[in-house]
């Protein structure tokens, strides 16, 4: 018999099929033929589940479970199952993982419609486990007995276990998967998964660390190219690898991980899998949905993908919106041709850089100086469009006439610029303040508005006050950017949006004053790029559903930690 360690020695050929030419298979279709899994020299025993079996039955997406102890994790895994039959018990995150294998034997027992890894990845190779080798050996050996259809091991503890330990291991019928974990970078992933293969493993899974957009594109261009082998799984983790969590499957992952609830990562940039299935459907995504998405530096919070992804939902476009987190342009452009992306809702900084990337723009983003939203055209360039100004426009043009309006805009920068022109264009008479008063006096050159010096503003009076900075928004300070005697106005209109109830806001009803909410902006810029994205009109009061349900329960989860503090 051939031991492990022969096998290794012996590594087959890499796969010498049709090779691909990259690009074009990274869209492939889903429904690629299965390659055969070859039999492991060094399987005896009952026979493994055959992997056909085991892809039969466990969708797209695999439920990390943790747990502090046996009786936290059971109660974990009873919940998640109502909704997702396929996990993986991370028994590393137990103090004692031998444990929680009677409990468990009996739950996977009860339940026949679940399928089960079983992990206990040591702190070595970036697990919780504090055993050794040996030992972690023994906890996956049981876990199958116990009746995990998948065992985990890492490749370092596969490279370090003997023959008849791997023979132990696999005697009781789980199928093998054979990981690695790269924490620093995308790299040598071809070679990494020519380090599994010698282990005949039924799934191989090689996960990297995404440093940058593109890293997602070399990950899958590798699953592409190597689908074929095995069965394969790889993500890139990190923040900006979260586009191989959605996109990696089309390329040829056979599954990816999330998360349990948010909070329960078991891997950085790991999604919940409540949002992959619900926000980002990625049962869904074939080879012809189009990638879309928000790109600037931060967007991990942006409540774009959640408005978008609704509306593409409610409007039955086949596309799905990712947040694209970057601090290059260079990079997100490598990931818009690569990919290739279909629209862009471009956030800061890249809302001027952009601009010269573009194949053209339309008159107001020319004229601004920055734009917020590209599309690829037919002819495959990437056009530029402004949705900002009308979002700060027709707001206020619902409410007043602004021809002749007196307006005061707080601000100068991206918002600032886009409130100065929209509102000068429609006839509104407008005195631009900012903290740096060079900025403001540059502003109402270019746009043919006044400048007004803080002094004045409580003597004066105005139609409107239009807040462009982010004074007021959560977490930053000062909260005021005025004081209750500087509010002489009709109308306030604050563009911060996350509070929705800001300070300004708050004080201008107490003041009785009518008000408009940054949320209106928001929804109002982001329905009119769907439009400009799919031709559709947008479904906008569902999108300001969702977008103010998202921020209450963001309040309502910080004000009991700001009361705790
Ligand atoms: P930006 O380009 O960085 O401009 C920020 C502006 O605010 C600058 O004029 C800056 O003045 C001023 N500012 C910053 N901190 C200040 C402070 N502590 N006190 C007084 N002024 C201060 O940012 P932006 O893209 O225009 O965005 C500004 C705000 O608008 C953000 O809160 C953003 O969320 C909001 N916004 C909302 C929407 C929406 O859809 N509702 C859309 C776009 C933007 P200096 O020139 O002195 O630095």
């Amino acid at each position: 018999m051939k031991t492990a360690t022969a096998v290794a020695q012996t590594a087959p050929p890499r796969n010498s099929g049709p090779k691909s030419d990259g690009l074009k298979r990274v869209s492939a279709p889903l429904t690629a033929p299965l390659a055969p899994v070859k039999v492991s020299p060094v399987r005896e025993g009952p026979a493994v589940a055959s992997t056909h079996f085991i892809r039969s039955r466990i969708g797209k997406i695999c439920v990390a479970i943790t747990g502090a102890n046996p009786a936290e994790m059971l109660q974990n895994a009873e919940q998640i199952v109502r909704e997702n039959h396929f996990v993986e018990f991370r028994l590393d995150y137990l103090p004692n993982p031998l444990a929680v294998i009677p409990k468990l034997k009996q739950f996977l027992y009860e339940r026949g419609e679940i399928t089960a890894i079983a992990t206990c990845r040591r702190a070595a190779t970036g697990g919780k486990f504090k055993g050794t080798i040996n030992a972690e050996l023994e906890v996956l050996e049981k876990a199958a007995a116990a009746g995990c259809h998948l065992i985990d091991i890492e490749l370092q503890t596969a490279e370090h276990t003997k023959p008849a330990q791997m023979k132990k291991l696999r005697s009781h019928g789980a199928a093998l998967i054979v990981s690695y974990h790269d924490f620093e970078a995308t790299k040598n992933l071809d070679a990494v998964l020519d380090r599994i293969l010698p282990f005949q493993p039924e799934f191989a899974k090689v996960v990297s660390t995404a440093k940058t957009l593109a890293d997602n594109v070399a990950m899958m261009r590798f699953l592409d190219r190597r689908r074929d082998e095995t069965n394969l799984i790889g993500i890139c983790m990190g923040e900006q690898g979260v586009i191989s969590r959605v996109l990696g499957l089309r390329a040829g992952s056979v599954f990816t991980f999330a998360a349990a609830h948010a909070g329960e990562e078991t891997g950085p940039g790991q999604i919940e899998a409540r949002t992959l299935r619900e926000t980002w459907r990625i049962d869904q995504i074939d080879a012809s949905t189009k990638v879309y998405g928000v790109a600037g530096n931060p967007v991990r919070h942006s409540l774009s993908p959640l408005m978008h992804n609704m509306a593409f939902r409610r409007e039955t476009v086949n596309g799905v919106f990712l947040p694209l987190q970057t601090t290059r342009l260079t990079d997100l452009l490598t990931l818009a041709r690569d990919v290739p992306l279909q629209g862009l809702a471009i956030t800061m900084p890249f809302k001027t850089d952009i601009l010269k990337h573009l194949a053209k723009t339309d008159v107001l983003s020319e004229k601004i100086g920055a734009c917020n939203t590209v599309v690829r055209a037919q002819d495959g360039k990437l056009y530029g469009f402004n949705t900002d100004v009308a979002a700060v426009v027709r707001p206020l043009e619902r409410r007043l006439p602004l021809r002749g309006a007196k307006i005061l805009v707080l601000g100068a920068g991206g918002a600032g610029r886009a409130a100065v022109f929209g509102l000068v264009e429609k006839g509104a008479e407008v005195f631009v303040w900012n903290r740096t008063a060079e900025t403001a006096k540059k502003l109402a050159r270019q746009a043919k508005a006044k400048t007004i010096r803080r002094e004045q503003i409580a003597k004066s009076s105005f139609d409107v006050i239009v807040n462009t900075t982010p004074v007021g928004m959560r977490g930053v300070k000062p909260a005021f950017i005025l004081e209750p005697k500087e509010l002489n106005t009709r109308l306030v209109f604050d563009l911060v949006y996350n509070p929705i109830d800001t300070p300004l806001i708050r004080m201008a009803r107490e003041k009785g004053l009518p008000v408009v909410t940054g949320v209106e902006m928001f929804v109002h810029q982001g329905a009119r790029q769907f439009e400009i994205w799919t031709g559709k009109p947008a479904p906008e009061e569902e999108m300001l559903r969702v977008v103010v349900h998202a921020l209450r329960q963001e309040s309502a989860r910080q004000e009991p930690a700001k009361e705790r503090s």
